[in-house]
């Protein structure tokens, strides 16, 4: 009940035990195009470039960034938590000039605070993320593209602590490049980062298209400044998901598997089913905490659904108490980063773990925890105040 991982869905894992096959066998590629469009679900968009880059989130963090960004590009990072941070730099290993601008962990921007930073910076890039686990706070996004495509920027959005738990739309935003990973609301395991790509960025993106010699053809010229990184190189990643099938890297067959039957579960569910679900258990955790008599961390207005943080009562040794969690109890939570690590727990509600049963006995086992450390607690007070929000 940590802010990521989580415990994987039974079925993903299932899926993750089959017999493995090769990436030219036709029911794998069947599979890869049906991940393309089951994805383009998930990201709410038509998108053709969406497909799965391998590796953890970071990678289709880098991928994205790396594919977009040349050398002495400016790129604008709004930054609201930890995983800001991480964009800036990367960014700036890609050779950018990096402009940030801040708000307070716990806050988000309003929209105009990111216009006036795009008029000030004139960025080609602005980079943001959507849901940042080390703050929980979730950044709207609805107005930004529209601002982007005004002052033609690209957009790219890190959706992996957010996805599937909170309302995203890729297309009806204006976002051209949102990535994610399957750890977090997705249910499924880290090592897979889906992706998609609007028809603007691809088309930027294979404007730097450098084919590698042992598979270039006499058809493959290559065009504008290299892509600083093979594997990451989503020009020759989307001719690798793409009808050319360019031999690429060997696609990582059982994670393959793990992320069509995260979106499996997803469309039969429906994504807005989903997102409800994330909302009534992250209501349901967020009431049990305060009616422990806990107080919240930040703007609980703009939190993501599916976790919430806590400041850690007065006297409680934050460590012993989740090593107390996951020992008698079987329940991993979180703290945070930086300036948050040892002041905050932070307790997800997310895929697979975003059940009834899960908040009651996560509440439960928390009050014992605080009773024993000599917190004051209202007794009984948070699974009743969570039965209240089932009611
Ligand atoms: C959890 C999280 C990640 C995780 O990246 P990994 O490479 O999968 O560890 C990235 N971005 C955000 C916003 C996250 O919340």
């Amino acid at each position: 009940m940590g802010p990521g991982p989580i415990n994987a869905d039974p079925r993903v894992l299932r899926a993750m035990s089959a017999p493995l096959i090769g990436q030219y066998d036709p029911a794998m590629t069947a599979y890869m195009t049906e991940t393309m469009e089951l994805y383009r679900e998930v990201f709410r968009t038509a998108n053709q470039q969406t497909f799965l880059v391998d590796g953890t989130s970071r990678a289709g963090i880098e991928a994205a960034l790396v594919s977009l960004i040349e050398p002495g590009d400016r790129v604008l990072v709004p930054v609201f938590g930890r995983f800001g941070h991480l964009l800036a730099e990367i960014s700036e290993r890609c050779g950018a000039e990096v402009h940030t601008v801040e708000v307070e962990w716990g806050q988000v921007f309003a929209p105009e605070q990111i216009e006036a930073a795009i008029l000030d910076v004139r960025p080609k890039v602005l980079a943001i993320v959507q849901g940042d686990t080390a703050t929980t706070m979730c950044q709207p996004l609805a107005d930004l593209g529209e601002i982007c495509a005004r002052h033609d920027v690209l957009f790219y959005c890190d959706a992996t602590a957010s996805i599937a738990g909170n309302e995203l739309a890729t297309d009806d935003w204006g976002i051209d490049i949102v990535t994610a990973g399957l750890q977090k609301c997705l249910g499924g395991p880290s090592g897979s980062a889906p992706i998609t790509i609007s028809d603007r960025a691809a088309g930027v993106i294979n404007g730097r298209k450098h084919i590698e010699a042992g598979i270039r053809t006499d058809d493959d010229p290559e065009v504008g400044r290299r892509i600083g990184s093979n594997y990451f190189d989503l020009a020759m990643i989307m001719d690798y998901w793409g009808e050319k099938r360019l031999n690429h890297h060997t696609e990582a067959t059982s994670m393959l598997y793990g992320a069509r039957e995260c979106a499996r579960l997803l469309a039969a569910e429906g994504i807005d089913a989903a997102v409800e679900r994330h909302r009534l258990h992250g209501a349901a955790m967020l009431a049990g905490v305060q009616g422990l008599g806990m107080t919240v961390f930040g703007d609980v207005d703009h939190k993501m659904n599916n976790v919430v943080a806590v400041h850690i009562p007065d006297g409680i040794d934050g460590d012993a108490a989740r090593a107390s969690m996951l020992v008698d109890y079987g329940i991993e939570i979180g703290t945070s980063f930086g300036p948050l690590h040892g002041k905050v727990w932070r307790i997800g509600t997310m895929g697979f773990n975003a059940r009834k049963d899960a908040v009651l006995l996560t509440l439960a086992a928390l009050e014992q925890v605080l009773r024993a450390g000599g917190a004051p607690v209202t007794p009984g007070g948070g699974v009743g105040a969570a039965q209240e929000v089932y009611a």
